[in-house]
């Protein structure tokens, strides 16, 4: 007569396959990552952003609009990453494997993006409209790198599939075929993705963490997001649209200045 309820059945299936994720080496505590993320492989994700990168650079390409090799600003932000990218195993051992890449598109869009698997994008707008520092361009591409690295795409997707996939996921428990094929189905979403307010807290605080250890100034990150609240955006899917900000956000990143300046001193002796 009851009707089983998908999300119960997954929230089972999460504890059942709940992963001790801590992250004791670090100096952040952000807690353990959902357990929800295991019922999309990660494997499945990692290649639907691939796929998504490369159709996203053929674009670009095709409308002149991808950086050359040799851009300046391309070997700008290549060069953040190569500093940045040592410590993101730390936060998840699958980094080790990921191929990064970075690459900067020409837009006045004001947008940055890490897919799944360590593909970065940077729009031109978001750039040169901020008139970004390089400290503070860390700070992009650090919180960037930490949604990939925490896995909060993962985390969404089954959230957003969960309702959808309804009664059959409940006959395919066992297989979590279903999930992984929605996965598999939704790469264009991860582009649009737009993480919940704790998920951008974590990755405010990881990415500040990534950034301080690569000997990056995290005062910027405040002037970063002060720099934000002032832009305009100009609408569509742009960094400013999924990063609300504001006074709430500037005060939380004060407040975790003290948790990482230590390994920002530590640092740059
Ligand atoms: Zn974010």
């Amino acid at each position: 007569m009851k009707k089983i309820l998908p999300l119960s059945c997954l929230q089972m299936l999460a504890a059942a396959l709940a992963l001790s994720g801590g992250a004791a080496w670090a100096q952040v505590d952000v807690g353990a990552a959902s357990s929800l993320r295991t019922l999309v492989p990660a494997e499945t994700l990692e290649q639907s952003a691939q796929q998504q990168y490369a159709q996203l650079l053929a674009q670009a390409r095709a409308q002149r609009a991808l950086a050359p090799e040799g851009n300046p600003q391309l070997l700008k932000l290549r060069a953040i990453a190569q500093r940045l990218i040592p410590y993101a195993e730390q936060w998840n051992p699958r980094a080790r494997q990921w191929r990064w890449e970075v690459n900067l598109i020409g837009s006045k869009e004001v947008n940055a993006f890490c897919m799944p698997g360590g593909k970065i994008v940077f729009y031109s707008g978001i750039l040169n409209q901020l008139q970004l520092t390089d400290d503070e361009i860390a700070m992009v591409m650090g919180h960037e790198m930490a949604h990939a690295l925490r896995e909060h795409a993962r985390e969404r997707l089954v959230k957003s599939q969960a309702t959808n996939l309804g009664l059959r996921l409940g006959a395919q428990l066992l297989g979590l075929g279903e999930v992984g094929t929605a996965a598999a189905n939704v790469g264009g979403q991860l582009l649009t993705l737009k993480f919940s307010r704790s998920d951008e807290s974590e990755a405010d605080l990881v990415g500040l963490e990534l950034a301080a250890r690569a000997r990056f100034n995290p005062q910027a990150s405040v002037t970063l997001w002060q720099k934000m609240t002032q832009a305009t955006g100009g609408g569509g899917i742009g960094f400013l649209s999924t990063h609300p900000t504001g006074p709430e956000r500037i005060h939380e990143l004060q407040a975790n200045l003290p948790k990482v300046q230590g390994l920002y001193e530590q640092a740059r002796h």
